[in-house]
């Protein structure tokens, strides 16, 4: 199966970072941080499309997204969290959970690919992932 998300970890890893495991998903920071903040929250199976969850899949993984954008809201204060589920190219279900500010990039519009990626140091991402591991350890219900 052509999916990075299964079957393709060099490829994962070069375009995120692995924060923690949810309850049917696993949180990744965006290594492009144009959006200060940006994480990935993918599915822990290979399935396409929403309706193809169980109604337990499906509760948990509204309640991984809604504990994601929490830490995200209290870590980064963003003006806003955009929630996006694409998948035309990589259909493995996962959401784009997108902090957004209003003098920041791509207010007021759908974020995009073609700005140019914002990549931080080993460091940097190891405290923005450190921070988000903590608050969810603290803070998840
Ligand atoms: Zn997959």
């Amino acid at each position: 199966m052509n999916c990075y998300y299964c079957n393709d970890k060099e490829k994962l890893d070069s375009l995120m970072l692995k924060i923690c495991d949810l309850r049917t998903s696993t949180l990744y920071l965006f290594k492009d941080q144009k959006h200060k903040g940006k994480c990935i929250l993918v599915f822990n199976q290979h399935k396409t499309e929403i309706f193809q969850l169980t109604e337990l899949e499906k509760q948990n993984f509204m309640s991984d997204i809604s504990d994601a954008a929490e830490a995200i809201y209290n870590i980064y204060n963003p003006d806003k969290i955009n929630y996006a589920i694409y998948g035309d190219i990589v259909s493995h279900l996962h959401m784009h959970l997108t902090p957004k500010y209003i003098n920041g990039p791509e207010w007021g519009m759908a974020f995009k690919d073609s700005i140019k990626p914002i990549e931080l140091s080993d460091y940097e991402y190891n405290e923005n992932i450190l921070k988000i591991k903590n608050f969810l350890l603290n803070n998840i219900k």
